[in-house]
């Protein structure tokens, strides 16, 4: 059966007066009988004959009523998955063209929404409606043989014309009578100097003053053929359209259910209704969006905490002992992140906790400090970073602090295939403690003795995969993800929805904010001049070059170039050159001897090898810094300044930017702040292309967009929370809906495993 929202309505009263409903049962339950199946109301015949029936005989009753009412049949929904071909076989061409844009079931074209909506009225300036009679109308052939109709009309403000380029003996010369009146709609040309519509749709007079949904369609599918077609395909399938939200929700916020809001989607009558309820109608789908894609988060991270972690001992003696090894103070930012990730450690559920912070903000040092803290109560660390060059620098980082007072070990691609193999020996016998590396270590065949905490740092996404093959192998790790790539909250809510957030958003004191300038590419001599002062100082340099693809052999050759003529002007000896085709062990070779002072410059084709701290470089060129985006942008800028000394960052832009490209490097002078940036980063961008779902391992979304949608997204995750605080595995009748839609729209996508 179908959402009756009078009998909704009726069950939500009972089940918010449940105590009035017990007495006064009769008047509730009457005035629904009728609308219900026979088998239920044969039940309660059965109970209003009844003085004083006992309340869990009533319970069952709207039990029966909402299971009735809200299970969604699958089958019946299943319906709308069938392909169009089927019962649309004279839309066949039509149908073969919208394949082209995804829509080849009733589902598909049901929910492709407009992008706008028209007026169809002369005054509407993109496409509009050409009123006039019929006058006289020529055949006109072209240079290359194709012949052109050629229609003129005469209108209240002149004449005007329709144009075929494209036509045959019935239309539309059959159509059209002299002297008769014409409503021709389209996109409005200029034609021999007269208006013109091309191809024009032919309106009857009710139709003027309509709205007229547009949709985003193949070049060669007429509106009005595929408006034709989606009403059809709505009259057909409408019944077996089953409502999707619960109808406390719907009451809520006061949305309509999903039949009618997608008639008004669709089908807006008139401009009074449109206007009531277009918008109205909109809403509700961005909420069941972000609304479902909030509860499987919720869900997500819910399962994660089913799994029983490990219960760390952290107490002020153990943190006392650690004290002599950090040579700083920790900022507050620091503390309260360590304060968050203790919590979780001494927790017996799992740790996922993602935490975010600034480039430079101090996040691997608390990373440290929480495994060693792992480390003290008998556990391995694993250090995951996403290149082996990090992998190293972490690794003598940690070296650096700690010193040899907890055993540690960097396994790498580059080791010889014995020592890979001795290292991992003491792994699994439980001899070191601390092991760094690349994601290979968690995926090969290492064994540990008892892994207890696992960094991932920069993979985001990634980590959360990992966390399934540490399960998969038996380590149930807590786990800290770490990411400099600061997002705003709302988009943090929304892609990482499953995982505990801490964010570090205060930069250790006395760092110098970076000067950022931008020159163009002729003036990089000027640059030259600025960098060389600084090498003249004993400071280092970086310059980087975009290649966005080390095999594009054109790119190679402008980097190499530019590395010769920075090799010119500088000494070759002070400058050395870095490329993703090096080996590990190149690489390594050439870091050292910068970190070391023995060159001064380096020059890089790839940007994540940049990702090391070297405190003496305070200068970052960026060449062609229009081919990158703004994150990436301030990611690079992040590797100066990360001693005391005043820092510096020179964006080099060809004379090909754009006017985004403009847009960026202004951004970059003027803001320091990462999140900030990226916060204009993303505005600029959209958030599909922000965070490529594709990436992110979740939907798509399709109707919201979450920048602009904050306060739908922020009421959509209050009422998940709420919902699953009461009814964690969605068993409740009430929810029965939600557990439908989640499995049936959502499983896969959220790899949800435990709701059945
Ligand atoms: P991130 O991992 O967030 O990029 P790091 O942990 O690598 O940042 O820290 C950047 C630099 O700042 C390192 O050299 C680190 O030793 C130093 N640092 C971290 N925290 C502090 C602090 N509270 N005070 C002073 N220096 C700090
Ligand atoms: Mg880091």
């Amino acid at each position: 059966m179908s959402l009756d929202l009078s009998i909704l309505k009726q069950l939500n009263n009972i089940l918010k007066n449940k105590g009035y409903y017990y007495k006064n049962f009769k008047s509730y339950l009457l005035p629904l009988k009728d609308k219900l199946p026979l088998e239920i109301s044969q039940k309660i015949d059965n109970i209003i004959t009844k003085e004083n029936p006992e309340t869990s005989e009533l319970d069952d009753i709207v039990n029966d009523i909402l299971l009735e009412i809200y299970s969604i049949k699958r089958g019946d929904y299943n319906r709308l998955k069938e392909p169009l071909v089927i019962k649309f076989s004279n839309f066949v061409k039509t149908l073969e063209q919208l394949k082209k844009i995804g829509i080849e079931t009733a589902e598909d074209i049901i929910f492709h929404f407009p992008y706008k909506y028209d007026i169809l009225s002369s005054s509407s300036n993109d496409r509009c409606v050409l009123t006039g009679t019929f006058e006289d109308s020529k055949i006109v052939k072209t240079k290359n043989g194709k012949k052109i109709l050629e229609a003129v009309f005469k209108g209240d403000t002149g004449y005007f014309y329709g144009v075929w380029f494209n036509f045959n003996n019935r239309y539309p010369l059959l159509l059209l009578k002299k002297g008769e009146n014409y409503n021709l709609y389209g996109k409005l040309q200029n034609f021999n100097g007269l208006p013109a519509i091309v191809h024009p749709e032919f309106l009857s007079t009710d139709e003027l003053g309509k709205i007229r949904p547009v949709y985003l369609l193949p070049e060669n599918v007429k509106d009005n053929l595929y408006l034709s077609l989606l009403k059809k395909v709505y009259m057909e399938y409408s019944e077996h359209i089953v409502e999707t939200l619960p109808l406390r929700l719907i009451i809520k916020y006061g949305f309509l259910d999903l039949k009618n809001s997608l008639r008004y989607i669709h089908f807006p009558d008139n401009i009074n209704e449109f206007k009531k309820y277009n918008l109205l109608s909109h809403r509700r789908f961005v909420y069941e969006e972000l609304f479902y894609l909030q509860l499987g988060l919720f869900i997500r991270k819910n399962s994660y905490g089913e799994v029983r972690g490990i219960k760390f001992d952290i107490d002020k003696d153990i943190l006392l002992t650690l004290k002599p090894y950090i040579p700083f103070k920790l900022t507050d930012a620091q503390k309260k992140a360590l304060k968050d990730i203790f919590n979780d450690m001494k927790s017996s559920k799992q740790m996922n906790r993602l935490l975010q912070g600034d480039v430079g903000s101090g996040k691997t040092v608390v990373a440290f400090i929480s495994g060693v803290l792992a480390v003290k109560n008998g556990y391995q660390v694993a250090f995951i970073s996403p290149t082996e060059i990090l992998a190293e620098q972490h690794y003598n980082n940690f070296k650096k602090l700690f010193k040899d007072d907890f055993s540690s070990c960097l396994i790498t691609g580059s080791l010889k295939q014995k020592d890979k193999k001795y290292l991992k020996a003491l792994v699994e016998s439980g001899d070191i403690s601390f092991i760094f590396g690349t994601h290979a270590i968690l995926q090969e065949d290492t064994i540990f003795k008892n892994l207890g905490f696992v960094v991932i740092d920069e993979q985001h996404r990634f980590g959360v995969m990992q966390r399934k093959i540490l399960i998969e192998k038996g380590y149930t790790p807590d786990i800290l993800l770490m990411s400099a790539t600061p997002i705003p909250r709302t988009l943090s809510l929304t892609f990482y929805g499953d995982l505990e957030i801490s964010i570090i958003d205060q930069l250790p004191p006395g760092r110098k904010p970076i000067t950022t300038k931008a020159f163009r590419q002729k003036e990089i001599g000027k640059v030259f001049d600025l960098v060389k002062e600084q090498i003249e100082k004993g400071f280092s340099a970086y310059f980087v070059y975009p290649l966005i693809d080390e095999s594009d052999t054109l790119d190679l050759k402008a980097a190499t170039q530019a590395y010769e003529q920075v090799a010119e002007f500088f000494g070759e000896d002070n400058v050395g050159i870095l490329h993703g085709r090096m080996k590990a062990e190149e690489k390594n070779y050439l870091m050292n001897r910068f970190k070391n002072r023995e060159i001064k410059i380096l020059v890089s084709t790839t940007v994540i090898e940049v990702g090391v701290d070297v405190p003496h470089a305070t200068v970052m060129v960026i060449e062609n810094a229009e081919r990158f985006g703004l994150s990436q942008l301030h990611q690079l800028r992040g590797r100066v300044g990360r001693g005391g000394d005043q820092s510096f960052c020179y964006l080099v832009y060809s004379d090909k930017i754009s006017e985004d490209g403009l847009k960026r490097i202004k951004a970059m002078i003027n803001y320091n702040d990462g999140f900030k940036l990226s916060e204009i980063d993303l505005e600029m961008r959209g958030p599909g292309d922000f965070f490529g779902t594709r990436q992110s391992g979740l939907p798509d979304l399709k109707f919201s967009n979450i920048i602009k949608d904050t306060d739908i997204l922020l009421s959509a995750r209050e009422d998940a929370f709420e919902i699953l605080k009461e009814d964690p595995y969605l068993n409740k009748p009430e929810n029965r809906i939600l557990k439908e839609m989640l499995k049936f729209k959502w499983k896969d996508a959220y790899e949800l495993v435990n709701i059945g």
